[in-house]
């Protein structure tokens, strides 16, 4: 006979996702939590990662900022380079680099505070499913079986999600992630031996000869260490990053020469549109185990927390009607799908169209400030190409005539303005993202249709 504990919220992983949901719900002191994390103390939120996040994300979700002792570097804003890195784009907007452990560290902290049991080195091994509905764990909780009982359970286990895979499969919240839809990403953590000029900006750098299908980056930790990595398309027999990475980042004059290597390492990272239903009975997903990534930069911490901040608005809601079904957690998806969720699927159709051009047509787009460092700012915070852009393109497309007759580029403009409508017409789906279970399988089918139909366009 397995030892069985029983509690209200059974959160598993403890992340960015499942840390910050642990914070959320201990404000309030209503509910018995146990959060389980594979990690020991030392550990946690030890994904390797860019460790860069937006200021934004924790005004808006009246998430306490990180302390000063888990801030590397604040961010004033990034650089974005042409394939020739003579053109830049520069976006203002305040953020953080920040040492992803001592956050975590601080915001566990912070739950166990308030009466969140935390169980860290202790693994969830298999969701119990009785009656179609999700009753609980089974775990390793310090070396021993346990059956953990809940009212709700949640996933936040990070891209692998390994336990969604236990989820009856034809059910929305069980989609898997075609390897496609995702990034190969890989970076190391460098201490150097010259002066970084303007720390406080991070550079995002677009070479689909070095990052196929994705960019390299180099975020400064301070004035002598410099965060370097990059992603590569998955599932299209692209180079291992780990080999582009020491080809063409680790020679780098502006990074020479190197004094230590701090760590060193890669991961997944999902860059889809969030799952079509982030609920089932007595079950939510969240972060990277949801695809809350955003599509085209990959940054998902903030979206880890969005996630949770939505689905502790559903869980309040559930105890309060005390209705724990896909009905009563159907909160978290109208919170995060009109608003979130349409950006990133919006930004999913922007990462498709990018992946598939040329160094040439990226130089191109830049060089000719047919999107500018406005643009650049809009497309980030809203998922959307201002009409000046269309302008833009249009104005090139009269040029072009004699311009570049004989090259690509008209057809490649005419694609912007598509791209532009596809994002429009996405974002509107989302908005419209239905009010009740009901509807949602006409949903899919009508995002379906529109994702294969700007598949085939930039095919
Ligand atoms: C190289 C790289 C660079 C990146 N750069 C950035 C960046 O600069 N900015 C940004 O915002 N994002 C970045 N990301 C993405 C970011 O790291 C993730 O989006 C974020 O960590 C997601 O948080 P999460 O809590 O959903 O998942 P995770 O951080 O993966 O956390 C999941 C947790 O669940 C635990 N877990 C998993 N399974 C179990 C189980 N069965 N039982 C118990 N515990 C379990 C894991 O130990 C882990 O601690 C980057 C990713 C990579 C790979």
């Amino acid at each position: 006979m397995l030892n069985e504990l029983k509690y209200d919220i059974l959160i598993i992983g403890g992340g960015p996702a499942g840390s910050s949901l642990a914070y959320f719900l201990s404000r309030k002191n209503m509910y018995r939590i146990a959060l389980v994390e594979g990690k020991p103390w030392k550990d946690v939120w030890g994904k390797p990662c860019g460790n860069a996040i937006g200021a934004h994300h924790f005004a808006e979700r009246r998430l306490v900022e990180p302390p000063s002792e888990a801030i590397k570097q604040v961010v004033n804003g990034v650089e974005i380079y042409s394939p020739r890195e003579d053109v830049v784009l520069r976006a203002y907007g305040k953020g953080f680099i920040i040492d992803r452990t001592r956050f975590g560290q601080y915001l566990l902290k912070a739950s166990m505070d308030k009466g969140v049991e935390v169980f860290l080195s202790s693994h969830a091994k298999k969701l119990l499913i009785e009656n179609n509905e999700v009753v609980g764990a089974q775990a390793v909780i310090d070396g021993g079986e346990k059956i953990i009982h809940a009212k709700i359970v949640i996933d936040a286990t990070g891209a692998a999600s390994p336990l969604r895979k236990q989820l009856p499969p034809h059910l929305p919240v069980a989609e898997q992630l075609d390897p496609r839809d995702s990034d190969l990403a890989f970076r190391e953590i460098l201490e150097i031996g010259q002066d970084i000029e303007r720390p406080d900006f991070i550079r995002i750098y677009l070479d689909q000869n070095v990052a196929p299908g994705g960019y390299w980056w180099y975020f400064p930790e301070g004035r002598n260490q410099v965060n370097l990595g990059l992603g590569v398309q998955n599932g299209v027999n692209n180079p291992d990053p780990r080999t582009q990475y020491r080809k063409f980042l680790l020679a780098r004059k502006d990074v020479q020469p190197v004094l230590k290597v701090i760590s060193s390492a890669g991961a997944i990272v999902p860059t889809r549109r969030p799952l079509d239903s982030l609920v089932w009975n007595r079950y939510i997903v969240i972060g990277d185990a949801a695809f809350t990534v955003n599509p085209v930069h990959g940054g998902g911490m903030g979206y880890a927390i969005e996630s949770a901040y939505c689905s502790s608005l559903a869980i309040d809601h559930a105890f309060e009607k005390s209705d724990f079904t896909v009905n009563g957690l159907w909160e978290t998806n109208t919170c995060y799908m009109p608003n979130i969720g349409a950006k990133q699927a919006a930004l999913e159709v922007v990462r498709y169209f990018l992946q598939k051009l040329s160094n040439e047509e990226l130089q191109f787009i830049m060089e000719k400030k047919i999107v500018s460092e406005e643009d650049v700012d809009i497309l980030s915070r809203k998922a959307e190409l201002k009409s000046d852009v269309i302008a833009n393109i249009q104005g090139a497309l009269s040029d072009l005539g004699k311009l570049f007759r004989g090259l690509k580029k008209p057809s490649l403009l005419m694609k912007l303005k598509k791209l532009s409508d596809y994002m429009e017409e996405m974002k509107k789906l989302y908005r419209n993202y239905p009010s009740t279970p009901n509807g949602l399988d006409a949903w899919r089918e009508s995002v379906k249709a529109l994702v294969e139909s700007y598949r085939r366009e930039f095919e």
